[in-house]
């Protein structure tokens, strides 16, 4: 059997948001796993709580942390990024277009505990998915509208992919996975649910969508750690050539 081998972490967060660590610390913990690459995305402003504080200036702060640790040229390089949120039924996200692109990695998250675009599309999409999140209550209408926003969110930014989809969150999944494939977006298996999302890769396989597995690791020590993504994509047999983070040898 061929030797599969991570060269990269594409989401993991720092104290800029939820995280316990350091942009330097995250480096060292991707150091320690061999990766050549590791992505900082924390999370963009509408997470509640948590979210990136005037993301112009915060996010030039950490673009000069992350080339500090560059020009040492020491392994992994370094990638800005952020966990952008969609905030509105139409696929709108939390950061700026004209940000996004100075951005080396867009992830694009449906999480239900963010601040709306408008009123409207806190009633009648975030908070639902907050109410369903605890209920076995199950609505068509809140899913269609959950996948068209994601849907349109794939089609309107430049998202290299969509994080945990289906994390608590009704969807489409064959119809977000064919928006992404058309916009050649791949789609994440989160290595903090990977007991929950496997019933999501299994139904956006047929499309051959892409993957890139992540740790979204909260603390240093979980950088890299991307085992248990590598393992149920084992377990479903989705051809490894498929995972973008993944190389052989
Ligand atoms: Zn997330
Ligand atoms: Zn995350």
């Amino acid at each position: 059997m061929a030797n599969w081998s991570f060269f990269a972490d594409w989401h993991t967060h720092t104290c800029y948001s939820d995280g316990k660590g350091s942009i330097a610390a995250n480096a060292r913990a991707g150091q320690v796993r061999s990766l050549q690459q590791v992505a900082i995305t924390d999370h963009a402003p509408a997470s509640l709580g948590v979210g990136l504080k005037q993301p112009e200036v915060t996010l030039q702060q950490m673009r000069t942390e992350i080339e500090a640790w560059n020009k040492t040229e020491v392994t992994p390089q370094l990638l800005l990024g952020a966990e952008t949120n969609i905030i509105s039924q139409q696929g709108d996200l939390d950061l700026p277009k004209r940000l996004l692109k100075d951005l080396d990695v867009v992830i694009a998250s449906l999480h239900p505990l963010v601040k709306p675009l408008t009123l409207k599309d806190g009633v009648s999409m975030l908070l639902p998915n907050l109410v369903q999140r605890y209920t076995p209550l199950r609505s068509r209408k809140l899913r269609n509208i959950n996948t068209k926003a994601m849907v349109e969110a794939v089609y309107r930014y430049p998202i290299d992919f969509v994080a945990h989809p289906g994390l608590w969150i009704d969807i489409d999944t064959l119809e977000l996975a064919n928006a992404c494939v058309r916009r050649g977006t791949a789609l994440e298996i989160n290595c903090r649910h990977t007991d929950i999302l496997a019933g999501y890769v299994q139904a956006a396989m047929p499309t051959g969508v892409d993957f890139v597995i992540s740790s979204d690791a909260h603390e240093p020590s979980l950088v890299g750690d991307l085992d248990a993504g590598l393992e149920l994509a084992r377990r479903l047999q989705l051809p490894l050539e498929r995972i973008r983070n993944l190389m052989k040898g």
